[in-house]
């Protein structure tokens, strides 16, 4: 599928965008060299309004971004987005997006006839994958899983310096996976998913339950806002050693350790990353707790050889990553986004097709 417009190679800026349920954050580029941030601009994504107007709304959070650096959309070579859902990257269109309420929508077309500049869309937890190996991790290694924990989890791998999409668009898709058979029910209608027992909303949902049994916790004089507490109180009483939020936290430590275990051993990657929010609160106090419970249940042998880190980048991490993948899809040597796409070749941006 060739590109229209095609890009203006002269032009050195790149924009990176995640698109989450809701708010959208665009990062701008300088893709001259080594893809170097200016600024982020942000916006709230308001889904309820329907894709057109979310579409509009993204747009204008590009205008902004590319506005706050006194530059011009002629100066942007090319942008990148990243969205939550199963995404056909090469037809540019978001398939199913169950947390925008969208099914088979033409992002890119729309973006394009908006801003008039090729735009790339991509699943953020792909692009969120792109952004940790391409700033975090300066040796590339050749196969490398990244795990997304914050409200919900995701995932995505880079093999050889390829993104792994999968059969089917859906790689990575793993918040689902059944860690626990007589787990919690969860809303897909299983029961121990790692989303409902890993996630930021499963410390939340142990530390209501304790509430709601007679437990005391500094949290209980916080209230709530949009259904849950920030990351930042979180934090902040688990530093204070609140027993009620150590014991929940501990608990999606566990979880984490049981689910990326079986990843790893499954998948035998060189480098697996945490990320995602609860990751970059948290991570540091819970990375001990996960290593631990990644053994080998069987032999109660560590994960040999897997290295395990924890991702400083947060919710940079998509725009980082949208940023890297627009701009290598718009290197001099393409001119086709094809199906396996070839990021990084011996530590640097690679672009060539198979
Ligand atoms: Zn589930």
């Amino acid at each position: 599928m060739h590109i229209e417009p095609s890009p203006n190679r002269t032009a050195n800026l790149i924009v990176g965008v995640d698109v989450g349920g809701s708010k959208v954050i665009a990062g701008i580029f300088d893709g001259s060299g080594p893809v170097r941030r200016l600024h982020v601009s942000r916006r709230s994504t308001k889904p309820e309004r329907g894709p057109a107007a979310v579409a509009a709304r993204i747009a204008r959070c590009v205008e902004d971004v590319v506005d706050e650096v006194d530059a011009t959309l002629a100066d942007v070579r090319a942008v990148g987005v990243g969205i939550s859902g199963l995404v056909d990257a090469k037809g540019g269109r978001v398939r199913f997006s169950p947390r925008l309420g969208w099914t088979d929508v033409p992002l890119s077309e729309q973006l394009r006839s908006l801003l008039g500049l090729p735009v790339f869309v991509e699943n953020e937890c792909n692009l969120s994958t792109v952004g940790v190996y391409a700033t975090e991790l300066p040796d590339k290694p050749a196969r490398m899983l990244a795990v997304f924990i914050g409200n919900s989890v995701g995932a995505g791998m880079m093999v050889g310096g390829s993104l792994c999409r999968g059969f089917s668009l859906a790689a990575g898709e793993l918040g689902h996976m059944v860690v626990d058979p007589l787990g919690p029910p969860c809303r897909c209608g299983s029961r121990g998913c790692f989303e409902v027992l890993a996630s930021r909303s499963s410390i939340y949902e142990r530390i209501r339950a304790g509430i709601a049994a007679g437990r005391q916790t500094q949290l209980s004089e916080v209230p709530e806002r949009g259904g849950s507490w920030r990351g930042k109180e979180l934090r902040r009483a688990f530093q204070r050693g609140d027993p009620l939020v150590r014991e929940s936290v501990s608990a999606a430590a566990h979880w984490i350790g049981v689910g990326i275990g079986t990843l790893a051993r499954s998948v035998r990657p060189e480098v697996l990353v945490l990320g995602g929010s609860l990751m970059e609160g948290l991570g540091d106090s819970m990375i001990e707790a996960v290593v631990r419970s990644a053994a080998d249940p069987a032999t109660g042998q560590p994960l040999h050889g897997v290295r395990i880190m924890v991702s400083s980048l947060g919710d940079q991490a998509c725009i980082q990553g949208a940023a890297w993948y627009a701009s290598t899809l718009t290197q001099p040597t393409r001119d086709a986004l094809e199906d396996r796409v070839y990021l990084f070749r011996d530590g640097a941006p690679w672009a060539q097709p198979e």
